[in-house]
Order: structure tokens, then sequence, then C-alpha cells
């Protein structure tokens, strides 16, 4: 089956979205179209290992101008108006053949790493924005470690940077690090004395170790590995932020990063969605198209209610965002309702399709089907980047207030 039909064209308008996003969303479709539909089925379905590293695709991304979407020009950058609206409409068409590939070089290395270093010092900036847009290095972002992770507290973190002459000197290990076995710099956030610091930290150093990738339900192009630190140095000029205002530039990165998630999680959503309609109005049992049934014809209006509201919700937090009235409580409201979306759609597609659904290829006729793998892709939406119980915490701080809910 090919089918190519993008029900969301006749369903959902896109008409109040500024013109240079509308022009976005065409070049990044385009690029989806051309670049990722054609390999997705092996980005999708490829266990990791150490050398599946995708620098193809990376390059890919770059050569096509879609790095400086989020990005102003004096890097190099388009200088958009609304680069996170912008950027987060690509991640939702890269996402709809390739989430784990969408997750790790597009969320990971222009939102997460691309927010970080652009509040960085001007000379960070200058020097590794130009060069990540031009796909020249594979960037990391690492707050987690084996023991804590959804808790970013000083109290809990155990990666040190411990001052010395003229930087610093880092010891510790990082855990489920995206990108890390290809890494050439990595966005490290560590304990200084009782508050958290981000460096930058050059991936090449000697003290530096990548374990084996991951071997993950999902997101299978999206390599992760531990990193370990033995006796780092990093000069004081790789300091992002002050020392001790750390976590502030985690969560700066991260809340936009979270949105991106919600816009991955729609672009997963609308591709089961298109794929399965497709499907079940050509399916015949008892006589008649699977569509025919009131139950299924339920189920897909619903689902498509679901999905416009998400994209809306994801729409109307980046543009909040992108026009500097940024809400916490709204991307943490995008973040749960585009993950769960796409999860619950992947769900229905399957069981819309049958046993077919289940299948990842259908050995007699040779046919791939992509629907087990979105099902598998779409489940850390609701872990990564921020829990969504968490983020329902953060929702609910704002209509209880912290005395309440802490
Ligand atoms: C594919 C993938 C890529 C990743 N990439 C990176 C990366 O590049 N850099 C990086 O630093 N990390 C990365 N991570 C780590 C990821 O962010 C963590 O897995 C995630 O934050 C959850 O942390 P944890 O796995 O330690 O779970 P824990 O922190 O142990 O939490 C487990 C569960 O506890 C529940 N929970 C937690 N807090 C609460 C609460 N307050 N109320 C109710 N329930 C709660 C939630 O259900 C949560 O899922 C990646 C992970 C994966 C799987």
């Amino acid at each position: 089956m090919t089918n190519s039909k993008r029900y969301a064209d006749d369903i959902f308008s896109d008409i109040w979205l500024p013109g240079e996003v509308l022009e976005i969303r065409k070049e990044a479709r385009e690029f989806a179209s051309r670049e990722l539909k054609p390999i997705s089925h092996e980005l999708n379905t490829t266990v990791e290992s150490r050398d599946g590293f995708r620098h193809d695709v990376l390059q890919a991304i770059a050569r096509a101008g879609l790095y400086e979407i989020p990005f102003s020009t004096d890097v190099g950058g388009r200088g958009l108006r609304y680069p996170v609206l912008a950027t987060l409409t690509t991640m939702e068409e890269l996402g709809y053949y390739a989430p784990g590939a969408a997750s790790a070089l597009y969320d990971g290395q222009a939102i997460l790493c691309g927010q970080t270093l652009n509040n960085a010092s001007e000379s960070i900036r200058q020097e590794f924005l130009p060069k990540l847009i031009r796909g020249e290095i594979v960037c990391c972002f690492a707050t987690s470690e084996p023991e804590t992770s959804t808790d970013l507290s000083a109290k809990v973190m155990k990666t040190t940077a411990k001052r010395v002459e003229g930087g610093y000197v880092v010891n510790g290990q990082k855990r489920w690090i995206t990108n890390s076995v290809a890494g050439d710099i990595v966005l490290l956030l560590c304990k200084t004395e009782n508050s958290l610091t981000m460096l930058l930290v050059d991936m090449h150093d000697k003290g530096i170790s990548v374990s084996d990738p991951d071997l993950k339900m999902g997101n299978h192009a999206q390599l992760t590995a531990d990193i370990e630190f033995s006796d780092v140095f990093v000069p004081e000029e790789n300091r992002i932020g002050e020392e001790g205002e750390g976590l502030g530039v985690a969560l700066s990165a991260l809340t936009v990063g979270r949105v991106g998630i919600a816009a991955l999680g729609v672009g997963m959503a609308q591709r089961a969605f298109d794929y399965s309609a497709d499907y079940i109005s050509k399916r015949m049992v008892f006589g008649e198209p699977i569509a025919s049934f009131q139950h299924w014809q339920f189920k897909y209006a619903d689902h498509a209610m679901a999905i416009e509201s998400a994209r809306n919700l994801y729409q109307k937090a980046a543009m909040n965002h992108d026009v500097g009235n940024s809400s916490q409580s709204l991307m943490a409201m995008a973040k749960v309702v585009g993950s769960e979306v796409a999860v619950d759609m992947a769900r229905d597609a399957i069981q819309a399709c049958g046993g077919y659904g289940f299948a990842r290829r259908m050995s007699e006729e040779g046919i791939d089907w992509p629907l087990e793998a979105i099902y598998r892709d779409s489940k850390i939406g609701e872990i990564y980047e921020g829990a969504n119980e968490v983020q329902r915490w953060a929702i609910a701080r704002e209509i209880f207030g912290r005395p309440i809910t802490g």
C-alpha cells in the first residue's frame, strides 16, 4: 500500500498562520516526501547500532537549509518573524515519515542544542551556530543521569564540575544522551558546589567515553547512549550562562523542545490517520468497506477532532513564545495533548487495519506496513522532555498555586 492522501489538507485549515510559516510547511513537506519517505521504513525499523548514526539524513537536512529556520541572520539563519512556529511546523512534517530521526536530528540538534547555543555568549553563538546550521557538527544535550532525570535538582545530580584555574574539571556519567555516539560537542548540565551549571564540552576530549547505543522499543533512528566523563577540563569561556544558573538555561531549551514533541506527535498521528483511513475506505468486511461501519466513522471523526485540536494547541503555544508571551502551562498542555493523540491514534489505526496494522512487512507480497512503528515511536512522547504527569503537575500549579501543589 502506498497511500499518499493527506486528509488534513481537506479537513484542517492553516489559513490563519503567517505566510512565512505556510511557506515553511510547503518546503518541509517537500523535503520529507523527497528525502525521508523513501527511507522511512528503514529509519523506523532498523535496530540501533554504534555505526547507525544517520549522517546522510543530517546532511540532507542541512543542505535543504532546514537548520536555518530557528535562527537569526547574523549566524546564518533565516531571520524569521515566527521562528519557533516555523521550526515546530517543520518538526511535524519530518515526524510524519521519520519520528525517531526528527527527534534526534531536528529536536535534539536544532531545538535543544540550538536554543541553548543561542542563549550562550556571543563568541559561542558565532562559533557553533553557523557550524550547526551547515551540518558540520553533531550536538548533544545532556541532563539525564542513571539515577535521575525527571528530577533535575542539585541535590540528586552526581556529575560534577570542580572549579580549577581557568575553568572546570568534569567527572560523572550521563545517560540516554541522543546523538552521543557521533557527537562533537555536548551541552552538559552538571553540579558546581550546590547549584547547577551548563557547560559546552568537546566530545573529542580523551577523558570522554561513550557506551554502545541503547536498544529501545522505538525511535530506532534516535541513538541514545551513556557518556562517561573522567577528569575532563572545560575552559571557563565554555560556560553557558552564569555559574549556578544552568537549570534555567536547560529549561528554556526544554520548554521549546517539549512543544516540538507535541508537533512530532501530531505528525505521527496524522500519518497513522491518513494511512489507516485510506485502507479502511477500501478493505471489505461483510461485503462493505470497514469505514462503512458507524463505529469506525465515529472513531475517525473523533480522531480528526483530536488531531486538529492538538495541532492548534502546539501552534498557539509556539506563536505565543514567538511574540514573547511564553506560557509554561500552554506549552505543557500542548506537550500532553500532542503526545497522547499520537499514541491513541496509532493504537486505533492498528485495530482498524487488523493483522496488517500489526505487521512490519507482509513477506509474501513484499509490502512494508508503517503502523506498528508509529505505535512504538509514539510512546516515548509521553515520557521524555518532561513526563506527562509532570506537565499535568505544572498545569495544576497554575490552577491551584504552589502552596497546594508543591
Ligand atoms: C529516546 C530517548 C531519548 C532521550 N534523549 C535524552 C537526551 O538527549 N538528553 C537527556 O538528558 N536525556 C534524554 N533522555 C532521557 C529522558 O528525558 C528521560 O528518560 C525522561 O526524562 C524520564 O526520566 P527517567 O527515564 O529517569 O524516569 P524517572 O525520572 O525515573 O520517571 C519515571 C516515571 O515516573 C513518573 N513521575 C516522575 N515524576 C512524577 C511526578 N512528579 N508525579 C507523578 N509521576 C511522576 C513518570 O510517569 C515518569 O515517566 C532520553 C530518553 C529517551 C528514552
